[in-house]
C-alpha cells in the first residue's frame, strides 16, 4: 500500500512526483508516458524559465526531473493505463491495461485529456490517409499539397503555421465568426500568403476514393454546401478529458470532467485529489497544470500527517 497514486505523467503529474519525492510520500505514478500533450509540440515558448523548448525536449527534462529526485520514495509503472479506480478498505485500488493492481492511501488524478475526433463521414476511414491528428508528425507527407485546418483555437493556428513550411496552400476551417486562438499567433498566420481562412463554416465530409482528395462544408453565412480540394485535413477541434475510469468514483461536469475545489484541488471524494486538463480548472496551459499538481500535493501531504 502506497500512500500516493498519481495517475498521469504530463506536467500535472511530474510536478506532483517531483513534490511526492520531496516530501518523502511513499508513491506509484503510473502512466502511458512521461510528457503530456505538448510533447508534440514544435515549439513551447511560454514554459517558465524556458523561452523556447520542443515538446519531447520538454518531455525529457519532466523524466530527468523525476528521476533526479525520485530515489526509491517514487515508483513508476510506465506504459501502463488506469483502466478501473475502486475505493477499498483503507484506500483505493487502480487496476491497469496490463491486469496489474496498485493500491494507496490516496489518489491524485492527473490523466489529462485526449483530441476531440472528427465526428463526419469520411473522418474515420480516411484516417491516416490524409485525416490527421498530428501536425509535426504527419506535416511533412503533405509536402507541396493543399492541406485544410479544421480549428480555430491555438492548436489549429499552431498546426496552420507548422504546415505552411511545407505545403503549398493550408486553409483554416473555423465554425464560429471569431477565433479562440491568441491574437498574435493569428496575426503571424495570417500574414503568410498561402494562408486561407474560412469562417462560420461546419465540415460535413471528408472526400475521397482511397486518399483524401477533398473536404465538403456548409458555409453557415449563405447555407450552401461547398467543396475544398485539399489531400489533407488537420483536426484540431479540442480535447476530451481521460476521466472513463473515474468516472463512478468522483463528481464530473457536464464534459466529463473533474469538479475539484480550485484551492487545493480535492474532489468531492476523501482521498481524491484531480490537477491539470482533467478537471474543470477553465484554462489549460502546461504552467498551470503543474502548479495544480504542486497545489495538489502540499494537500495530499497534509491530509496523510493528519491520518
Ligand atoms: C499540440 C499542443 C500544443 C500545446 N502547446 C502548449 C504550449 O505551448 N504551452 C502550454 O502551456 N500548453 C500547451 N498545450 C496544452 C498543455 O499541453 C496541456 O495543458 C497540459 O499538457 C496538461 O497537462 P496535464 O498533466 O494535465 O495532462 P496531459 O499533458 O494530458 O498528460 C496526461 C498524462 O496522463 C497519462 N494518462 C492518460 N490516461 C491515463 C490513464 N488512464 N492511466 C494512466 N495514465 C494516463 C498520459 O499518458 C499523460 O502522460 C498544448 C497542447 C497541445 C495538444
Amino acid at each position: 500500500m502506497f500512500d500516493l497514486m498519481i495517475i498521469g505523467g504530463g506536467p500535472a503529474g511530474v510536478a506532483a512526483g517531483v513534490y511526492a519525492a520531496r516530501k518523502h510520500l511513499k508513491t506509484i505514478l503510473i502512466t502511458g508516458e512521461i510528457g503530456g500533450q505538448s510533447v508534440v509540440s514544435e515549439g513551447i515558448e511560454n514554459w517558465i524559465g524556458s523561452p523556447k523548448v520542443h515538446g519531447s525536449e520538454l518531455a525529457k527534462l519532466f523524466a530527468a526531473h523525476l528521476d533526479a529526485v525520485k530515489g526509491d520514495i517514487v515508483a513508476l509503472a510506465l506504459g501502463e493505463l488506469v483502466v478501473s479506480l475502486e475505493k477499498t478498505s483503507g484506500g483505493f485500488t487502480a487496476k491497469t491495461n496490463t491486469g496489474t493492481e496498485h493500491s494507496a492511501k490516496t489518489v491524485l488524478i492527473a490523466s489529462g485529456a485526449g483530441r476531440r475526433k472528427l465526428d463526419v463521414p469520411g473522418a474515420e476511414k480516411f484516417e491516416n490517409k490524409g485525416v490527421t491528428y498530428c501536425a509535426s508528425c504527419d506535416g511533412p507527407l503533405f509536402s507541396g499539397m493543399d492541406v485544410a485546418v479544421i480549428g480555430g483555437g491555438n492548436a489549429g493556428f499552431e498546426t496552420a503555421l507548422q504546415l505552411l513550411a511545407y505545403a503549398k496552400s493550408v486553409t483554416l476551417i473555423h465554425r464560429n465568426p471569431d477565433f479562440k486562438a491568441d491574437p498574435v499567433t493569428v496575426k503571424k498566420a495570417r500574414a503568410h500568403p498561402n494562408m486561407h481562412i474560412i469562417m462560420n463554416a461546419e465540415p460535413t465530409a471528408v472526400l475521397g476514393e482511397q486518399f483524401v482528395s477533398g473536404l465538403e462544408y456548409k458555409d453557415k453565412n449563405s447555407g450552401e454546401t461547398k467543396e475544398l480540394p485539399v489531400s489533407g485535413v488537420f483536426v484540431e477541434i479540442g480535447v476530451i478529458p481521460n476521466t472513463g475510469f473515474a468516472k463512478d468514483m468522483v463528481e464530473l461536469e457536464a464534459f466529463g470532467r473533474i469538479k475539484v475545489d480550485p484551492r487545493n484541488q480535492h474532489t468531492n471524494v476523501d482521498g481524491v485529489w484531480a490537477a491539470g486538463d482533467a478537471t474543470d480548472e477553465l484554462y489549460h496551459q502546461n504552467n498551470i497544470a503543474a502548479g495544480d499538481g504542486v497545489k495538489a500535493l502540499e494537500d495530499i501531504y497534509l491530509w496523510i500527517k493528519k491520518h
